[in-house]
């Protein structure tokens, strides 16, 4: 991509309205937009973010067996009303009329209409287990849309559903979906916790929550310094516990002392048993030949969130430093004189090619600004490799590497090794 032609508006300065640091570097960035309260347009720089983790959670999901479909945003009342969530759910369900006067809403999630498939295409218990997926946009009118696009009311959504024949079977997805997530995080490089959590308006059994650690974070966590132990607070406050006597306590599981963190939850998977499948009555036929009903599990990551979540763990004060795998590009050529020089514009495009061709993601910065520019504005959307091609180059062939974190080195121009040698682990 050449800057020149890049919708970009990055900003000297953070909007008024942004609190947390994701969210300031989302706009100066040039990432995203808001529309409305808690709704965005996500801009070509944000998008290719986005749509970098969305194929890490694709490709993640399809890996583990699961199967992409596509289903509508919006929903009929008639479904919701199979399980009493039209009833139950309460303003954050926006609620529609079409031209007939029919009633529908917009989807916040999709048990009903993912169940409603199952029970009508799935007979036998020779077909499961099953689990369904899709990314798609959710819309939940939150009370309050605050920090961007962290809690929005349009988000992007991976959501999956698991059905089993019995719950043996559905632990065994379960911690399949478990794996899946963590595979996920790791390949963002992102810091987290597997916390266990309160079911919430979703309901069911077990349930556990995947913590990115940031001080922003809108969850209090108790974690173990020693072990995977960590719960979310919010399930001992239910339990009438008291968590400012748990700092330094020793852990639960016997390991280690426990620590108050503050996490983003990007994850939330649950074994939701028979709840769903029993209200809408859905039933295979098992190795007796006798009805059935299935065992449900469900299973969460929020796409949009995870990019300022993303954020949140990994930025300094010139901008945002992404970790590799969802940086919108891999390297940026930083082309000084450009317009001027013919030399220096046909050795710039030369490489731009050449490094598309080896499979990286390029930009070219072919505006007419000066270095001190083109370097902040790198900065700040955070590319991980800049290619400095200028005066040094005229002089001695020679182009400068500059990684985001600020090691540098120099090289001929027809020795791509120090690239690969950069991006060899990553
Ligand atoms: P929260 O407690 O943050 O409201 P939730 O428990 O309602 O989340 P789930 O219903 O489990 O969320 O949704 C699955 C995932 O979708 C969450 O783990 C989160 O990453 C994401 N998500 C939920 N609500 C929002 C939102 N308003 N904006 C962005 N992402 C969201
Ligand atoms: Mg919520």
């Amino acid at each position: 991509m050449l800057f020149s032609k890049l919708l970009l508006p990055t900003l000297k300065d953070a909007p008024q309205e942004a609190e947390v640091i994701s969210h300031k570097l989302m706009l100066r960035a040039g990432m995203v937009r808001k529309v409305a309260s808690g709704i965005y347009t996500w801009l070509p720089m944000g998008l290719k973010v986005l749509r970098k983790i969305e194929n890490i959670v694709r490709e993640e999901m399809d890996a583990s067996g699961a199967q992409e479909v596509l289903m509508p945003m919006v929903q009929p009342k008639e479904l919701w009303d199979e399980t009493n969530r039209w009833e139950k759910m309460g303003p954050e369900l926006l609620r529609i009329q079409d031209r007939h006067k029919r009633d529908f809403c917009l989807g916040p999630t999709h048990e009903e209409v993912i169940t409603d498939l199952i029970r009508n295409n799935v007979k036998s218990y020779k077909e499961l287990p099953l689990n369904i997926y899709q990314i798609q946009t959710k819309f939940r009118d939150e009370v309050r849309p605050r920090y961007g696009v962290m809690r929005g009311r349009e988000f992007l959504m991976k959501d999956s559903y698991s059905f089993n024949i019995d719950e043996a079977c559905l632990e065994e997805t379960y911690l399949t979906m478990r794996n899946t997530y963590k595979k996920v995080l790791e390949r963002m490089n992102l810091d987290y916790k597997i916390v266990s959590a309160d079911s919430g308006a979703i309901g069911g059994d077990a349930s556990e929550e995947f913590h990115v650690l940031a001080e922003t974070g809108e969850d209090t966590i108790a974690v173990s310094d020693s072990s995977e132990y960590a719960i979310n607070t919010e399930l001992l406050l239910k339990d009438g516990e008291d968590i400012s006597s748990l700092e330094g306590k020793p852990s639960p599981d016997g390991k280690g002392t426990i620590e108050i963190k503050k996490g983003i939850e990007v994850g939330h998977i649950f074994q939701l048993g028979k709840v769903y499948a029993e209200d809408m009555k859905a039933n295979v036929l098992n190795n007796e030949g006798k009805a059935s009903t299935l065992y449900m599990g469900c299973y969460g990551i929020g796409v949009s969130r995870l990019v300022a979540a993303a954020i949140e763990q990994n930025n300094d004060d010139k901008g945002i430093v992404w970790p590799h795998s969802i940086a919108p590009f891999d390297i940026n050529i930083i082309a000084i004189g450009f317009e001027k020089d013919q030399k220096i514009a046909e050795a710039s495009y030369n490489l731009y090619k050449e490094l598309i061709e080896m499979g990286y993601d390029v930009l070219l910065d072919d505006r007419k600004d000066g270095f001190g520019t083109k370097i902040k504005d790198s900065e700040l959307i955070g590319i991980p490799m800049n290619i400095i091609i200028g005066k040094q180059f005229l002089e001695t062939e020679e182009i400068e590497f500059r990684t985001r974190s600020g090691d540098t080195s120099l090289s001929k121009i027809s020795d791509s090794q120090t690239i690969l040698d950069f991006f060899k682990d990553k």
